[in-house]
């Protein structure tokens, strides 16, 4: 665990002995505490989620917008999904903590305002466990009616190792999704190291090109030569592309120039509270599309 050092003096002390234990011990203890601190963190309402824009790469307008999951723990302040999910998941709390990401981002994404009234898509990240899980689809049913939404504005990412997991059950359930109007994203797609023959069983939509490629494109020649042949592979295959972790205009330039649909990154707008997206939103809704699409979005 990354703060360890932090959470021990901020919740005993220093100079407290167990300051000093063993580290195995203490990473044990440490879990066991964000563990239950987890366990009451729906009830006490401390999650959070952010936005984040993805934008077309041709005009750099707002296409669609990702949930992305927080916590305000009460002791360590603002913890990402790495920091929490993994042992949320060790500890079922995936599933109901989904539950919650369907409500809340679905109740969101109806307060939206998209530019030209056009609407705007919801991207949510679906956990391995709520994959396994049968009442998925009634999860997502009911989210979606309750806030309103159609079905064709909601795209649930799913990661390229989940699809990897080509068992029958996942197979039922995307199909079962697929049926209810939903649409779907690989998501981190160049990282599963595997074979691609999953892309013509699988029915979805649309890849997201992980931001592992995305962080080398310019510099290096190599990485853009497997950016290109990913995104011809997926147009081929009559998907989508969007580019992860864009964060500066070269990027936004070259990705724009190999032919990439859609792109995602701190330079577009970093994740936000919904307040700041739709503030942002707002302020690219009143700008025209841009002719030369040069500088980057207000934020
Ligand atoms: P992801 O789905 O691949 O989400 C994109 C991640 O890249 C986010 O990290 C986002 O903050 C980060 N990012 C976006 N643009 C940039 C950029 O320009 N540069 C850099 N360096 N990073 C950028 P985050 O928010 O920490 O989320 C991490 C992962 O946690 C997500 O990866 C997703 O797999 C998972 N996750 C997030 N929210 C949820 C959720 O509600 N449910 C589930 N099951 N998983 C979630
Ligand atoms: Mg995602
Ligand atoms: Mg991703
Ligand atoms: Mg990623």
């Amino acid at each position: 665990y990354a703060d360890s050092a932090m959470y021990q003096a901020k919740t005993e002390g220093r100079g407290n002995f167990q300051f000093y234990r063993h580290d195995m011990t203490r990473g044990i203890e440490q879990r066991l505490r964000l563990g239950a601190s987890l366990r009451q963190a729906l009830d006490r309402d401390e999650f959070e989620l952010y936005y984040q824009p993805i934008v077309t790469l041709e005009a750099m307008r707002p296409r669609a917008a990702e949930a992305l999951l927080r916590w305000h723990h009460p002791q360590l302040g603002l913890l990402g999904p790495d920091q929490f999910l993994p042992l949320a998941e060790e500890i079922g709390l995936a599933t109901p903590l989904g539950h919650w990401v369907f409500g809340a981002a679905c109740r969101a994404a109806a307060g939206w305002r998209a530019p030209d009234g056009a609407p705007l898509q919801l991207a949510i990240n679906i956990s391995p466990s709520q994959l396994r899980e049968r009442a998925l689809v009634d999860v997502i049913t009911q989210a979606l009616h309750a806030a309103g939404l159609p079905p064709q504005q909601l795209c649930l990412e799913i990661t390229e190792h989940l699809m990897l997991d080509d068992t029958a059950r996942n197979r039922d359930v995307l199909a079962a999704l697929k049926g209810l109007g939903v649409k779907v994203s690989i998501d981190d797609f160049g990282t599963g190291y595997s074979s691609l023959s999953y892309l013509g069983r699988l029915r979805v939509d649309e890849m997201k090109i992980d931001r592992s490629l995305t962080e080398h494109v310019c510099a290096d020649s190599e990485h853009a030569a497997i950016v290109r042949a990913a995104v011809a592979m997926a147009h081929s295959l009559q998907l989508g592309v969007v580019s992860e972790g864009v964060e500066n205009a070269q990027q936004h330039a070259l990705l724009r120039a190999i032919g990439c649909d859609y792109a995602q990154g701190y330079w577009y707008l970093p994740p936000s509270p919904d307040a700041a997206f739709q503030a942002w939103l707002a302020g690219v809704s009143a700008t025209p599309a841009p002719a030369g699409d040069n500088g980057p979005a207000p934020s």
